[in-house]
């Protein structure tokens, strides 16, 4: 199998503007998930390793009309320029699902509509952060906030998770560590809920005590909730953002649960930062896309969107059931936390094994996944590796997992 995935910093040939870039531009890397997605993409292999959605329950056909005639009705506005803060009708309609998550003192004037969470964490950084400044975030990492931190070389500092989510004694510790070193947290990062890629979820008891914490150090929390409604037995956790107003800037994103090809997001943050946020906007993009906004606003407005997600949650939860049923008929000797919710299991491999040294022969056996190293900032990871059961369907991924159970079964061997 000569196909290797790529995910070293690419360094063009001949480049005629070497040496001319900005140091910012010589720390991005290319995520090492998106290296892989041309060979994980081929047919022939069971791909556990994006995090894409799977969308054929959608209902493209009956959207797809109703867009047709809102492009015409109401064209003038579609085609057009928008708010820097996003459309009015969509702020005010993410208000409804963030009820779903307690969270119900907001005003629409408090959301801020953003290209997708990604670019949202682009925002946040780039307005609290300058090159060298402290960034807490749990380890391992969601991989996009991780490139957005190196972009702006924020030095990411790791803090611990269980399967309990963030612990509140390491979340204090760490802030001691770095007054020490004289430096201030600028915030922390945190996926509370089926968190990307360690499937752990912040206890009901963690979330007061980090927040005390937060609160008593005076650090931002950052809480990117894209996963939040997608809970396999219903249960939705209190956002941080409904228990404390003044120190989280919430972020959820209409990619898991509608379709990511939208691009579209929502941000909530206090006013000040509220009101960077908009200018930050206003610089990167000028304004949120209207046709992607009122796409979106034409399905909450036409479907039974909570009937919807409550399907996603069935399917979900029946692929992650298939998993990690396969995981103890095939690799019983492996560890992992089955996930309440999300897209993800963690997988611990036994001692000795590098999840990213087998990655070409675990695709030449036509399986692929994402290795631990990819969620770290230090090299750390090689003893696991991120498994999506997000996308295929239940046969393919006992396949996948039955494939897999070959690689490492031959790697013990040797
Ligand atoms: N945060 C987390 C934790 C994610 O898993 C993802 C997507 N994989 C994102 C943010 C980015 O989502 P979006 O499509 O809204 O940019």
């Amino acid at each position: 199998m000569s196909e290797k995935p790529n995910t070293a910093s690419k360094v063009i040939k001949n480049d005629p503007w070497f040496g001319s870039y900005a140091s910012r531009a010589e720390s991005m890397r290319a995520s090492e998930i998106r290296a892989l997605f041309a060979v994980a993409n081929r047919p022939e292999v069971v791909s556990l390793a994006g995090g894409m959605p799977y969308l054929e329950r959608m209902p493209f056909g009956e959207l797809s009309e109703l867009i047709a005639k809102m492009m015409v009705d109401k064209g003038d506005v579609a085609w057009q320029y928008g708010s820097a803060q996003g459309d009015q009708h969509l702020r005010e309609d993410v208000l409804q699902i963030m009820e779903l998550e307690n969270i119900k003192d907001v005003q629409p004037d408090d959301v801020v509509i953003v290209n997708g969470s990604q670019s949202g964490l682009d925002l946040i950084t780039r307005i609290m952060c300058n090159p060298g400044d402290v960034v807490l975030a749990e380890a391992p990492n969601y991989v996009g906030a991780l490139g957005v931190f190196q972009s702006f070389q924020v030095d990411v500092v790791n803090v611990l998770l269980d399967k309990d989510g963030l612990i509140p004694e390491a979340f204090e510790q760490a802030i001691i560590e770095q007054h020490k070193l004289g430096k201030q947290v600028k915030f922390l990062y945190t996926v509370p809920n089926f968190h990307n890629p360690a499937g752990a979820t912040m206890s009901e008891e963690r979330r007061p005590k980090i927040l005390e914490i937060a609160q008593r150090y005076h650090v931002l929390i950052v809480e990117d909730n894209p996963y939040g409604l997608l809970s396999f037995k219903g249960k939705t956790y209190p956002a941080l953002r409904s228990l404390d107003a003044e120190n989280v800037v919430y972020l959820s994103s209409f990619s898991k649960i509608i379709a990511p090809g939208m691009r579209v997001a929502w941000m909530v943050a206090p006013p000040g930062i509220r009101h960077k946020l908009v200018l930050a906007n206003e610089s990167a993009i000028l304004c949120p896309s209207n046709m992607s906004q009122m796409t979106v606003t034409t399905y909450l407005d036409n479907f039974d969107w909570k009937s919807q997600i409550n399907d996603y949650r069935g399917m979900y939860k029946e692929r992650c059931d298939t998993m990690d049923a396969a995981l103890r008929e095939y690799l019983p000797y492996c560890s992992w936390h089955k996930p309440e919710g999300g897209f993800y299991i963690w997988l611990q491999i036994p001692d000795g094994l590098d999840s990213r040294a087998m990655l070409p022969r675990a695709i030449t056996a036509k399986v692929a996944y994402v290795a631990g190293t990819a969620f770290y900032n230090n090299g750390q990871g090689t003893d696991h590796m991120r498994l999506s059961f997000c996308y295929p369907t239940p046969e393919r991924i006992h396949e996948g997992i039955r494939r897999l159970s070959t690689v490492i079964d031959a790697e013990r061997e040797t």
